[in-house]
């Protein structure tokens, strides 16, 4: 599978999903992190970024667009769709469209656009910002990815970027990168986990489909045999398994 993933600045890739990118790098995936533009304290910012994607094993493309070039125009989507004609990812990542910070917002836009004529899945990665509080309905988590064991790399690939440690709290701002994680992780019951708004999903569930159903025919027979002998448990277990039919997309007459 080819990825891309999008961030503003250096550091944005590894905080929102440092954990899924050493995740597809170690299943096999093609993975290029692209940074649009570095805003200041340019050439180290640049060290940083080539190691941030060296500890999760990335590519990486720095774009080093002018920052005030850096929004939802032309110059920005040219440069997004020649990279998504050159790599024709499968599945890629942005920021959320509605994050604090504006040239957030602005590559979020950008890629979104870019995206138009590709037959690609597109999610929005959660950040952690100083700060990144919005009005609305806020970031909603749709799509769970299990970063246990990645969560270490994930913090390293973040504390490569020294230049950013202390002007966002130190251990406190890596405190709550990881505490966020695992949140996450309480959430889909793993230990740590990044989530993802989805934009759009390109046929991911059939793949997934197929092995579920595999698994819950086995427990539905494991049942029904226990339940023959009494009527009344062989209701109760028809009702046990409605779940499996949602999961299967196939829904029991009530
Ligand atoms: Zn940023």
């Amino acid at each position: 599978m080819r990825v891309l993933v999008f961030g503003a600045h250096p550091d944005d890739m590894e905080i929102g999903m440092g954990g899924t990118i050493a995740k597809h790098v170690a299943a096999g995936d093609e993975l290029l992190m692209v940074v649009a533009t570095v805003p200041s304290n340019r050439e180290t910012r640049l060290r940083e970024a080539r190691e941030g994607a060296e500890v999760l094993g990335a590519q990486l493309e720095l774009l080093d667009l002018p920052p005030d070039d850096v929004g939802m125009n032309r110059r920005t989507i040219r440069e997004f769709d020649r990279l998504l004609s050159a790599v024709d990812p499968h599945l890629v990542y942005t920021h959320w469209d509605q994050d604090s910070h504006q040239d957030h917002m602005a590559v979020s836009r950008a890629v979104i656009a870019a995206a138009r004529r590709n037959r690609c899945s597109l999610l929005m990665y959660e950040q952690t910002i100083p700060g990144g509080v919005v009005p609305g309905g806020g970031f909603k988590a749709q799509s769970f990815v299990d970063i246990s064991p990645f969560i270490d790399v994930k913090c390293q690939s973040i504390l490569v970027h020294h230049s950013q440690i202390e002007q966002n709290g130190g251990d406190w701002w890596l405190d709550g990168v990881r505490g966020r994680a695992m949140y996450r992780g309480y959430q889909m019951n793993v230990r740590y986990a990044e989530a993802f708004e989805v934009v759009k999903e390109i046929e991911v569930h059939f793949g997934n489909g197929r092995r579920d159903a595999v698994r819950i025919t086995r427990r539905r027979e494991d049942k029904r045999q226990r339940a023959e002998p009494d009527g009344a448990v062989t209701r109760r277990v028809s009702e046990d398994t409605t779940d499996d039919w949602h999961a299967l997309g196939r829904f029991p007459e009530r």
